[in-house]
């Protein structure tokens, strides 16, 4: 049984869904013949989904998209809810499929990108021979018609050998997921195996990433005139100083922990002793 839900598993994860009966007696070769004959098919998808700008926060591309992405789950015989990812502008898309099997699958990906209005005109989609081209093509929309697309192919083969198979499509990813965290925690408790469709940048399936955070310092100091009475101030940027040298060495090789920093801020004048001064550091844990 174990093994059985394996391959499911990474059939899932590679978009290679297709199988008559059991993915233990599928043969390789096959299944990756009947998803390379999907990939005009994915490839228009991911043309539609790369044509409307979604940058986080862009209410009306998201609002454009998500109508797009609930049509689609809905058309694979989907449950679907799309609720306000508040704070965030755009909808949480869920769409739930039932099936005769016991293991439970979550699939997942963001809809949102890093780019601003105006991208997907600018720079449309396009391919060579070798890869697609446009804002956000990798970064996910490509996993987003992945989803589509691998339970397109395992509907094709009549496959339901899942218990549920869970997907959501999250707009706010690339600012934090503050409108979307929640319900991907409640839904990953829920389900045996979640697969991020996040991209990765060469062909494979990743196990673990590094997760990011910032870290904030501020010092207070006093300010006070540096030609008149400089002994009377209390000068935030030194101690700033200080406490980076100090802090340098946050991170930890053996735990793969990184702690960078990268931005300092202090002062308003050359001739006042500054009152506050600013840090920001890049973290990364695995
Ligand atoms: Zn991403």
């Amino acid at each position: 049984m174990h093994a059985r839900r394996t391959s499911i598993a990474a059939a899932l994860a590679l978009g290679l869904f297709t199988f008559p009966v059991l993915a233990a007696d599928l043969q390789p070769s096959e299944l990756l013949k009947q998803a390379e004959a999907e990939q005009p098919a994915y490839l228009e998808t991911l043309k539609t989904l790369v044509a409307v700008d979604t940058g986080t926060g862009q209410q009306q591309g998201l609002a454009r998209v998500s109508e797009m992405l609930v049509e689609r789950l809905e058309a694979l015989g989907a449950e679907v809810t799309a609720t306000p990812a508040t704070p965030s502008a755009g909808d949480n898309i869920v769409g739930t499929l039932k099936g005769s099997g016991t293991a439970n699958f979550l699939l997942m990906v963001h809809y949102d990108t890093v780019f601003a209005e105006g991208t997907a005109a600018k720079r449309p989609f396009r391919t060579d021979e070798k890869r697609a081209y446009g804002p956000g093509v990798a970064d996910a929309k490509g996993g987003v018609a992945m989803i589509l697309h691998a339970i397109k192919l395992l509907q094709a083969q009549q496959f339901d050998g899942f218990g549920t198979l869970t997907v959501l499509f999250n707009p706010d990813e690339e600012m934090g997921s503050a409108g979307s965290k929640k319900i991907i925690a409640e839904l990953a408790r829920k389900h045996d195996y979640v697969f991020s469709y996040e991209p990765p940048d060469k062909d494979a399936v990743t196990v673990a990433t590094n997760g990011i955070n910032a870290v904030m310092l501020e010092v207070k100091g006093k300010s006070s005139h540096a030609g008149s009475a400089p002994e009377e101030g209390r000068n935030a940027v030194m101690e700033l100083a200080h406490q980076l040298v100090q802090l340098k060495d946050l991170g930890d090789p053996d735990k793969g922990t990184t702690v960078n920093w990268t931005m300092i801020k202090g002062g308003e004048k050359r001739n006042i002793i500054p009152a506050s001064a600013a840090a920001e550091a890049d973290m990364r844990y695995s």
